[in-house]
């Protein structure tokens, strides 16, 4: 027999190695010898009161054995000699759409202006320790794309939860804990991250697709509406037949050569605004109600969500990253772009997150029309140069106490931080527009109400929050192509299709599978 049920367990109970079973046998009426088997679905965290809650869905297996199940099957073909499918970066979209090719009987051809993940390693470090970014290598650009040394988080906002069920248990095939399938609010880790990343690659070789690292397009060659070739940066040239644009939303390169062409591109809104570091402390304290003292063992690093309309405009939390770091993520030279991540323990002393705010394309970049669909890219662009200068020219980032921010005060010191280019003291209160700086001032007012104790000198804001989503919208028909060339389907993140690693992997399934219809 097999028996579904929620079980409600505290503290206490989840300490025990048999609590689960315990309560699963009490609330079942039966003798805990009797279950032969529990299989968790869901596990969350109830922290809302001060007696918290481990929540668990489960089915539970009594007199029968548990099976081994997985719902679904990946079946990777030999692609070697099979019709080709040309897809550009190596991000989450391009890595699912080369894996989804393999499945319908296509070869995947990768083409990744960056780095594979260890050789990527040393291009990072010399962002942190030498404040040179490698436009090619870096936080954002190489093997795995802006997924790999990030927070690894796998939340998404999709309903569609087959599909998001679907990439999770391929991330698990490819080598991530099992954990993330039962985990309410699912992560890897960006120390596990790359194995998992370097393990799809490998498979997608074995089966015979291609992945070609240091392999940056640069320019396409158009006839009768078809991309019929592709330039990259070195001179080669490839020809095509079916084209998966999956470069993200930080390659401007490709945003320029698109516009340069007169391909139709769309402005699109999007977010921006700072990252705030807490002690991890103070984030744990507050959501467990454990102020001045150490969370329990058994409580991962506390996290929160937080959103306030402040006239009109939203203003919310993004991408929060608990016992994490914040990282460099420009991918020039000349700009400052902040980004968080964490390890999978989030063992470290910080939390970030990013304050950001929604800027309309439409409403409030009446100054940059004259850049077109570009205009919200410069606009960010713009932002991104201040904050460079505002660091003191090098990868250093603009930075103010929250509380100094918010009541219009240079610092006179910073607080300690993750964030290994280091911190320049800068009036972040006056140098950001005013519809992002004046928002966010308010905004956090409003989050020190919702929880007390986060308004605090203890945490520092760190400029800029620019790469939330993409600026550009690459548009596509029903048929996931660009309305005027036929065999171009742009994808993922970069085509404003995605916004988080799952979106972009479920996107690049999708994409690989309108490339290879009818092909
Ligand atoms: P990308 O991942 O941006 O990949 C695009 C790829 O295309 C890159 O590898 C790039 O090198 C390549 N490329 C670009 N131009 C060219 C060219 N001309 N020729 C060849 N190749 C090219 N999301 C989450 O869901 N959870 C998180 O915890 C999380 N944390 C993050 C932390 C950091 C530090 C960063 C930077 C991002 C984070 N994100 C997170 C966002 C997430 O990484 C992206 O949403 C996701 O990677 C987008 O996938 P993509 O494949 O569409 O694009």
């Amino acid at each position: 027999m097999i028996k579904a049920l929620q079980l409600r367990i505290n503290l206490h109970q989840e300490r025990q190695p048999d609590g689960l079973l315990k309560k699963a046998a009490h609330d079942l009426n039966v003798k805990t010898s009797e279950i032969t088997g529990i299989k968790i679905l869901r596990k969350s965290i109830d922290a809302r009161k001060r007696n918290i809650i481990f929540n668990y869905k489960v089915e539970v297996f009594i007199n029968e054995p548990m099976p081994e199940t997985s719902d679904y099957h990946f079946d990777y073909k030999d692609v070697s000699n099979a019709k080709p499918v040309h897809i550009i970066g190596f991000g989450p979209a391009g890595m699912y759409a080369a894996l989804r090719c393999i499945e319908l009987g296509f070869k995947p051809i990768v083409l990744e202006r960056g780095k594979n993940v260890q050789d990527r390693r040393r291009d990072l470090k010399a962002i942190n320790q030498d404040h040179f970014v490698n436009e090619d290598s870096n936080y954002c650009f190489g093997e795995g794309g802006a997924g790999t040394y990030s927070d690894g988080k796998l939340y998404t906002r999709s309903l569609k939860r087959g599909d998001v069920r679907r990439i999770f248990e391929n991330l698990v095939y490819h080598g991530a804990t099992d954990q993330i399938l039962v985990d309410a609010h699912p992560h890897i880790g960006t120390n596990k991250l790359p194995k998992v990343v370097q393990n799809i690659r490998e498979n997608i070789i074995k089966f015979g697709g291609e992945v070609h690292f240091e392999s940056r397009v640069s320019d396409f060659t158009i006839k009768n509406n078809k991309i019929v070739a592709i330039q990259l940066l070195d001179g080669k040239e490839l020809d095509v037949e079916k084209v998966i644009l999956a470069t993200g939303h930080s390659a401007r390169d490709i945003f320029y050569l698109l516009n340069d062409k007169e391909i139709k591109l769309e402005a699109k809104s999007f977010a921006m605004g700072v990252r705030v570091e807490h002690p991890q402390d103070i984030i744990d304290g507050i959501q467990y109600h454990c102020k001045g003292e150490p969370r329990d063992e058994l409580l991962p690093a506390a996290s929160y969500s937080l959103v306030e309309q402040v006239n009109h405009r939203g203003v919310y939390s993004f991408c929060m990253c608990p016992g994490g770091f914040i990282v460099p993520a420009a991918t020039a030279n000349g700009e400052v772009v902040v980004n968080g991540m964490s390890p999978s323990k989030r063992n470290n002393k910080f939390a970030n997150s990013g304050i950001v705010t929604e800027i309309n394309a439409d409403k409030d970049l009446y100054k940059y029309e004259h850049f077109g669909p570009l205009k919200a890219l410069e606009y960010q662009k713009d932002l991104e140069r201040l904050a460079f200068t505002a660091g003191g020219r090098r990868q250093s980032a603009p930075a103010q106490r929250l509380t100094d921010f918010v009541e219009g005060k240079l610092s006179s010191s910073l607080n300690e931080t993750s964030y290994q280019p280091g911190l320049k003291s800068a009036p972040l209160h006056s140098l950001l527009p005013k519809i992002i700086g004046g928002s966010l001032r308010k905004g956090f007012k409003a989050f020190g109400q919702k929880m007390k104790g986060y308004y605090t000198e203890e945490a520092n804001i760190i400029g800029v929050e620019s790469r939330t989503s993409s600026p550009v919208n690459i548009p596509r028909n029903e048929s996931l192509e660009h309305p005027e060339i036929t065999n171009l389907f742009p994808c993922g993140e970069g085509g404003g299709y995605a916004g988080g690693i799952i979106s972009a992997a479920m996107d690049g399934e999708r994409c690989a599978e309108a490339a290879t219809a009818n092909f």
